[in-house]
């Protein structure tokens, strides 16, 4: 963990905090002074839901923008595969 958030392409080479596998994203947790942390993004789905769900949004609504959000991760993904295919 750091104070300044990673690089797009340094976050790859950072291990998930949670499981040890290669981050993608990256949480600042205010409680650990701030600090950044490289998160996978089956954890950051899943601290994501977690935080919907302290947040009180309704069962349905969480799962919605959960889906939404993997969605909008694959499709980020393969316009990452599109672009370095080129
Ligand atoms: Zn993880």
């Amino acid at each position: 963990m750091r104070r300044k958030p990673y690089t797009e392409i340094g976050i790859n080479r950072v291990p998930c905090r949670r499981c040890g596998g290669s981050s993608s994203q990256q949480w600042q947790i205010c409680s650990l002074d701030n600090k950044w942390a490289g998160i996978c993004d089956k954890c950051d789905i899943e601290l994501n839901r977690i935080v919907l769900e302290f947040m009180r949004f309704t069962p349905n609504m969480v799962e919605c923008l959960i889906k939404d959000y993997e969605n909008r991760k694959e499709i980020a993904d393969v316009k990452a595969i599109a672009t370095s295919a080129i």
